[in-house]
């Protein structure tokens, strides 16, 4: 029988218990291990019943337990010193307000978009690591006291739940979430009736949506939820699954999140006090229409549209997540049109505006397309990749948009993910050392204790792995009876090695079964066996990732190895929480430069757990032989991607074989590994506090927030105004910038050779129409020269005019060029606009260059 009808019975706690509702309500519980070890002394067998998860604990413990705790005085003093700390986090002074103290002028607040955010397991709203990376940023913020508001979607599915069938064929599950059986409050106005967030559609429909708070330490999130009964069935579903959908579907997502998200903060603002944010923030391509919100608003208070971009481009940063050009959001043209037309939202934005944002209107560019990253970062001044080799493949790959500039100089910088220690270490390891939030192990901890504890974690994860297994195998149809065999899967004292991610092809979820035979001898070697923990799950719509997913459920299958592989279904948080710190090595395979940063090494690092990885993402920067192994890639090398495979994975065996199980195998007389231990103190201490969101959130802060709050500051509506008609005006004009000719006279150096130390004087003629000299910077550009003369590890030298034109209206520019590199050494002179309010030179992607005829002279070679 089915109910007809479902609603929520909250559970009374006697007053004494009261400050346990507040404890469940704000997630910073999630990180925050004496909060979960008092919830699970509540009641053990629920706590494991609800997953660790506190609002599902107290909806299912009994009311006679709850009885015996109110009375019970030694609980009720824990109780009353976890209310007090959470009350002390909340209150405090921390980082962020003694910037502001000395000085730094900050934004008085940031709201921060992102189409999901894994904060906890008990709030599963995620996919994998681009919402986990937002859930981190969220807690470190918290932590530092950033006046941070997170906006995402409430999805009703959530992702999917993965299990299997019985031949490994990926099934997915997509549970109900009910809102309040989960950690949120909804927003409602002064009078109690829900805030509700509407957007106008094509064909005199609209959109609505509810707002959910989730506190997550002291920064909100706000969730929109188009579940809400004034919606018309479809416009219900708009919110119903995170990725999932058709086009249009996500189209609607993408508005309402972007447009929905400011009209919730605004709402959030209005009802809270809350200071409105100054500066908002993107998480990848899906939350832009933000700043067409932010426009929209700027235009009705009568600013014009060229205006009210310049005035939200100087607020907004960007952050692009993906160096896979089919990884980016992308809409057909007449379905952005049709939304945002006649009777569709932002009336007062023209479509052709809209349009005008995101089409990739440069050579390559697809003319029918909408590019949400092309509208990202037209409508943020500020943009980042996610590591410092993603922030280089980011700039190449964008440089269409920056014409005339060399991909150095696209104005897209990186800042490097990194990962919330109170979150992903083990309590075990945090006990150790000084533990979070510095991550550091002191180095009084002696070898034995800091390999007990590894052996610990590995045993905890052994026990894990089985009851999952078996969970498994139960739900893939096996008896009971014919599951003996897991009790033996796994042995806590064997080296492990731990994969687990999603399953994109990129990231290579089956390069260790390339050579089966291989493998095998690896798993069951007599003396230094290896034993392999993988999960993972595919997009639903993704065939070709589920046969992957296939392929290692069924060599895992195989009786003859599957004690020392195995796959376990539904990876996220929850799983990752054990993984992490039970293994040894942490591997991670993907085709070089295509992991933008990854994140799961970094969780691993910060559980002494060594890292067995690619150059790629963060590892490329931070990898030393102390902290792991680099797999040596075959990218460049060769285009054949089935040849790189293969050359990768024979590179993988055998560093193995040859480095990583006799390191581990490699016994003292007190039967502890040496060097292994060396490897683990070195990851803890050395490489845990680069890897930390602390440090990510910190220099978004001062190299991204900050700069972004003055350059809003800075444009009022009248600064606006102008700097929109400067821009419009040197727009029109800059056809007639010319560089006409350029003269060098060098002391010595006849026959294209000078010497080291000596000076050029340049002298350059440059043709500026009606702009002035103070519409323009006019650059020496010099540096090594290549073969083909291209310029490498340029410098920039201003060159001056002169006091006014020539008779033909030219300017004259001069300026010495100092030699100080020996060898093959050129330059060029270019023109760029230059306005006090631009952020770069490259802002408006205009330059002018020597031509052919020009550039005689110019670039000369010196030898
Ligand atoms: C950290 C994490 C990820 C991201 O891992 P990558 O290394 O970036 O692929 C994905 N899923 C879960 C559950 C995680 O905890």
């Amino acid at each position: 029988m089915k109910a007809i009808r479902r609603f929520t019975v909250r559970p009374v706690l006697p007053a004494p218990l009261q400050p346990l509702s507040d404890l469940a309500r704000n997630l910073r519980w999630s990180w925050h291990t004496e909060t979960r070890e008092l919830f699970e002394a509540v009641d053990p067998a629920s706590w494991r019943a609800a997953d660790g998860d506190p609002v599902g604990l107290l909806g299912s413990v009994s009311a006679a337990r709850l009885a015996e705790l109110a009375g019970d005085s030694s609980f009720l003093d824990r109780l009353t010193a976890a209310a007090a700390d959470l009350d002390t986090y909340l209150r405090g002074d921390r980082w962020y307000q003694q910037r502001d103290a000395e000085g730094a002028e900050l934004p008085a607040a940031v709201g921060y978009f992102s189409p999901e955010f894994g904060v906890t397991a008990a709030l599963p709203q995620y996919s994998g690591g681009l919402g986990i990376l937002a859930g981190d940023h969220l807690k470190a913020a918290s932590d530092l006291g950033v006046p941070l508001i997170g906006v995402g979607l409430l999805y009703r599915h959530g992702y999917f739940r993965q299990s299997l069938s019985r031949d490994g064929w990926q099934q997915e599950q997509y549970p109900v979430l009910d809102p309040n059986e989960l950690p949120l409050t909804l927003l409602r106005e002064e009078d109690g009736t829900p805030v509700q967030v509407v957007l106008s559609l094509p064909g005199r429909r609209s959109l609505r949506a509810g707002v959910w708070l989730a506190q997550v330490g002291r920064v909100p999130l706000l969730m929109l939820d188009s579940d809400v009964e004034e919606n018309g069935p479809g416009e219900r579903d708009v919110t119903d699954r995170l990725y999932g959908g058709g086009s249009e579907h996500r189209l609607l997502q993408e508005m309402l999140l972007g447009i929905g998200g400011v009209r919730a903060v605004r709402a959030y603002c209005r009802l809270t006090g809350h200071p409105a944010p100054e500066v908002f923030h993107t998480n990848e391509g899906h939350a832009g229409f933000l700043g067409l919100e932010r426009i929209r608003e700027l235009v009705d208070t009568g600013l014009g549209f060229e205006a009210a971009l310049e005035a939200v481009r100087a607020g907004t940063v960007f952050t692009t997540h993906t160096p896979v050009p089919a990884g980016i959001d992308r809409f057909d043209r007449e379905l952005v049109a049709r939304h945002f037309g006649e009777d569709g939202e932002l009336p007062g934005v023209a479509a052709e505006r809209v349009l005008g944002l995101g089409m990739e209107s440069y050579p390559g560019g697809e003319p029918n397309l909408f590019n949400m990253a092309v509208m990202g970062l037209r409508l943020a001044q500020r943009a980042n990749g996610v590591s410092t080799l993603h922030g280089a493949v980011s700039r190449e790959m964008f440089a269409g948009l920056w014409p005339g500039f060399d991909p150095e100089e696209v104005p897209i910088t990186s800042v490097t993910n990194g990962v919330h220690a109170p979150t992903w270490v083990a309590p075990e390891i945090a006990r150790l050392g000084e533990g979070p939030p510095d991550a550091t192990l002191s180095p009084a901890v002696p070898d034995a204790d800091l390999w007990d504890v590894r052996r610990l974690l590995r045993e905890q994860l052994v026990t894990e792995v089985r009851k999952r297994l078996r969970a498994s195998w139960l739900q893939r149809g096996a008896q009971a009876a014919e599951l003996g065999w897991i009790d033996g899967v796994l042995d806590p004292d064997v080296l492990t090695i731990g994969f687990a991610r999603r399953v994109p092809s990129y990231k290579r979820l089956t390069l260790m079964l390339r050579d089966r035979d291989r493998l095998t001898d690896l798993l069951l070697d007599p003396e230094r066996p290896v034993q392999i923990v993988v999960a993972g799950k595919a997009h639903p719509a993704d065939d070709g990732g589920k046969r992957l997913v296939r392929e290692l459920v069924r060599f895992a299958d195989d009786p003859r190895v599957r004690h020392r592989i195995v796959f376990l279904p539904d990876y996220g948080m929850g799983m990752a929480r054990k993984l992490y710190p039970g293994c040894d090595v942490w591997l991670n395979n993907p085709l070089r430069p295509l992991e933008a940063c990854g994140t799961s090494g970094m969780k691993a690092a910060l559980n002494g757990c060594l890292n067995l990885s690619v150059l790629d993402g963060w590892w490329d920067e931070w990898f030393e032989p102390d902290f792991g192994w680099a797999i040596p890639t075959a990218d460049g090398a060769t285009t054949d991607e089935n040849r790189r495979d293969e050359l990768e994975a024979n590179a993988l065996y055998a560093l193995i074989e040859d480095r990583v199980a006799p390191r581990f195998y490699d016994r003292g007389p007190d039967g502890l590994p040496e060097r292994w231990i060396e490897m683990v103190r070195s990851t803890l201490v050395t490489l845990g506090p680069k890897v930390l969101a602390g440090r990510m959130v910190r220099e978004y802060v001062e190299r991204l927030y900050e700069p972004a709050a003055h350059a809003h500051r800075a444009l009022d509506a009248a600064t606006a105004t102008e700097l929109a008609s400067w821009k419009y005006r040197t727009r029109t004009l800059w056809p007639y910038v010319s560089v006409d000719h350029v003269e060098a006279v060098s002391a010595t150096g006849a026959g294209g050779t000078a010497e080291l130390g000596s000076t050029l004087s340049l002298r350059v003629q440059a043709g500026l129409g009606e702009l002035r000299p103070d519409d323009v910077e006019v650059q020496a550009v010099a540096g090594r020269v290549g073969p083909d003369d291209t310029l490498v590890d340029a410098r920039t030298f201003p060159l001056k005019p002169s006091d006014g034109p020539d008779p033909e209206g030219r300017w004259v520019y001069e300026g010495p060029l100092a030699l100080d590199r020996t060898g093959p050494y050129g330059y060029t002179v270019r023109v760029l606009p230059a306005h006090p309010l631009l952020a770069t030179s490259a802002d408006l992607g205009l330059v002018a260059l020597p031509t052919e005829a020009t550039g005689e002279g110019a670039g000369v070679l010196l030898r």
